[in-house]
């Protein structure tokens, strides 16, 4: 016993100066674009607070630019202007709608910003939701088209008169993106920047791998981690964030464009590529997919993996997911 003591001091000793030279684990959380913003990395804790303020700094003046509930940000004055005139932005908002353009052009509408025409229907947040009757949803239905959305330079207009964009499928990912920008401006190497559940990692942790958990989409426990290699971008949209249910019907927050409905496919799609912009708006356009167009989708795009959960729970998990994936409820997957 007391021949141990010093072995023991000294080997705290070691590990307390490993940790000095290679830096601590800090981690600063903040509310932020309607969610918990977390930053973890490696390095100075007495730099700590400074680094992640010019993170969370950076974010907020993304969600300046593109949060359609921040009065005077671009998508708000798109969203009131845009039906009778050409509204400038900024560039990086009309660069991010181009990239939102495209990843509509790609996944043949299931990922559309002018879903947003539909959100007063789908309002969660108002107590007294109920579910809009079909026809105020068949009315509203024309208004949803990422092709009248115009952007020609840094100016975007709405070829409908009503047209509303919503980048709720998007920004997160562009929140990550720049955050790790920022890290990797003050010479951070290792980090992991999440916003609710959309994150990058960065090198890794003391030497290991960051990893990831996945909710269960209907237990408040983790399905599985995920080992995240350099640069991985994870991204999840599930029908359980935001969600009523009656009866027999759950109804969520991602929208079908082509039904004005929630989509009715998985209960949680999560994907992982090196890019967090991707990674989130192909989360919530496989959703919206299902499984039957998801697949020949997946097969074109090989620079991403997925996780889908079904909504019989089935799970499917991409093979090149392989060895980093370890499931912590008992059901069986099923590879791909
Ligand atoms: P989460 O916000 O839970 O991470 P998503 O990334 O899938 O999930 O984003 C869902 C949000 O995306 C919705 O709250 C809404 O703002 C927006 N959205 C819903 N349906 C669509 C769609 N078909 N295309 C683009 N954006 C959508
Ligand atoms: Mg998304």
């Amino acid at each position: 016993m007391n021949g141990s003591r010093p072995i023991t001091a000294c080997a705290a000793f070691a590990v307390s100066l490993m940790v000095a030279c290679q830096g601590s684990v800090n981690r600063v959380s903040r509310p932020q674009m309607g969610t918990i913003v977390n930053v973890t990395f490696i390095g100075d804790p007495t730099t700590a607070g400074k680094v992640s303020a010019a993170v969370f700094r950076e974010i907020d003046r993304i969600e300046g630019l593109m949060s359609a509930r921040r009065a005077g940000s671009d998508i708000a004055r798109v969203n009131s202007r845009a039906s009778g005139e050409a509204v400038e932005v900024s560039d990086e908002t009309a660069a991010i709608l181009q990239r939102a353009a495209r990843i509509s052009e790609e996944t043949d509408g299931s990922f559309d910003v002018t879903f947003a025409a539909l959100e007063p229907l789908w309002d969660f947040r108002a107590p007294s939701f109920a579910p809009p009757p079909p026809s105020r949803v068949k009315a509203l239905l024309p208004l949803v088209n990422y092709r009248n959305m115009r952007i020609v330079k840094n100016t975007v207009f709405f070829a409908r008169p009503g047209m509303r964009i919503g980048l709720g499928a998007i920004a997160k990912g562009y929140a990550v993106e720049r955050g790790i920008a920022v890290l990797k401006r003050f010479g951070v190497r290792d980090a992991i920047v999440e916003a609710g559940g959309d994150l990058q990692a960065i090198g890794n942790r003391h030497g290991r791998r960051w990893i990831a958990g996945l909710r269960h989409p209907r237990r408040q426990s983790i399905l599985l981690t995920i080992e995240l290699e350099d640069g991985d971008a994870v991204a999840t949209s599930g029908d359980y964030e935001r969600c009523v249910v009656r009866g027999n019907a759950r109804y969520h927050h991602i929208i079908d464009p082509r039904t004005g409905f929630p989509a009715q496919s998985f209960s949680s799609v999560t994907v992982v590529s090196k890019n967090p912009v991707l990674s989130d708006a192909y989360a919530t356009a496989i959703f919206v997919m299902g499984m039957e167009k998801a697949r020949p989708f997946l097969e074109r795009h090989a620079e991403i993996d997925v996780v889908l959960v079904d909504l019989k729970m089935y799970l499917f998990v991409s093979k090149r997911l392989g060895e980093r994936v370890v499931l912590l409820e008992d059901m069986p997957i099923h590879w791909w």
